[in-house]
């Protein structure tokens, strides 16, 4: 032990070390591994630029990319009551909740907002994977429904993205009710002859498949996201054959009848106006602005009569 090794070193090595790169800069894909810069893959809407994998997108950075100018006013959801059954696994449920509020910086599991899509109002509820898997509990039953109620009252279309694992097992029952409540909140937009359109994301599994998620007047889906009601690896344990390629994959889903259309992230929002407007009997989006109307031309007009020459033909006449 001496000064040197134990003052001067770490000192030196502290003037020379590489300063750390903060972890959240880079995201690693998951499907391919390439690590990626955030500022880009947030550009690209968090699709991988190597393998085009959609990975997971918050419901607000989903509204800013889907609204006109990215505007877009939030619909309130009345909040239920928190922890009903005081569940506790390794945790108590509401330290989840609060872990999950403050990584996500959302109160709960689905965005419900309202703006205009091509200038076609609509009504969009987004949920959030990153949520608790984006699991279906009582709040997100109230936001569904306060989501059709809106669309209902404004006269507008219902959009809604899926992302779920399933029902939210901390509420139990209580989260299972959440599957009928909801199909009636879709027929609610049945009855009054308002399109209801779903957007699956990787993954929509469980409870959510089983209910909302599969109701909509036009099925689509994220490419190559997974949307099962019980996963593959159940399913082969439980029947003890080997699955096809790209089971329950949308892909499969899509050439076995399940879904209207496999839509890239990118081009969603553009498949939507047109949907949106034909469904709405509204002619379709021009695309940009209109030109703007050339300048007349100038025509060159006799200088207007003097007061003298008004008075000489009054006395000719
Ligand atoms: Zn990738």
């Amino acid at each position: 032990m001496n000064w040197i090794s134990n003052y001067v070193r770490p000192k030196i090595n502290s003037l020379f070390s590489r300063r750390e790169v903060p972890e959240n800069l880079w995201t690693k894909c998951p499907e391919c591994g390439t690590m990626l810069f955030h500022r880009e893959l947030a550009e690209n809407l968090n699709v991988c630029s190597t393998c085009d994998h959609h990975m997971n997108i918050s419901p607000r950075d989903r509204f800013a990319a889907l609204f006109d100018g990215g505007i877009f006013t939030e619909v309130e959801v009345p909040v239920p009551l928190a922890d009903p059954l005081q569940f506790r696994d390794q945790k108590k449920y509401p330290d989840r909740m609060k872990a999950a509020q403050k990584a996500t910086g959302e109160k709960e599991a689905m965005l419900v907002a309202e703006g205009e899509i091509a200038r076609t109002p609509v009504v969009a509820a987004a949920q959030d994977f990153s949520f608790m898997a984006g699991s279906m509990g009582m709040y997100v039953g109230n936001a569904i429904i306060a989501a059709a109620e809106r669309a209902v009252r404004l006269k507008c279309p219902l959009i809604l993205f899926a992302a779920a694992g399933g029902a939210r097992m901390q509420e139990g029952i209580l989260s299972l009710m959440q599957m009928p409540r909801t199909t009636v909140a879709v027929q609610m937009l049945r009855e009054a002859g308002l399109p209801y359109i779903c957007i699956l994301t990787h993954p929509t599994t469980g409870g959510v498949t089983a209910s909302y998620a599969m109701l909509g007047d036009v099925q689509i889906s994220e490419p190559n996201a997974l949307i099962c009601f019980a996963g593959p690896r159940v399913i082969e344990q439980t029947i003890r054959e080997k699955l096809p390629e790209g089971f329950q994959r949308a892909e499969y889903l899509l050439d076995h009848g399940m879904l209207d259309r496999v839509t890239h992230r990118k081009a969603m929002r553009e498949e939507l106006v047109t949907i949106l407007r034909m469904l709405m009997n509204q002619p379709p989006a021009i695309k940009g602005d209109l030109p703007a109307p050339e300048p007349r031309p100038v025509i060159d007009l006799p200088p207007p009569p003097t007061p003298e020459a008004v008075v000489e033909n009054k006395a000719a006449e």
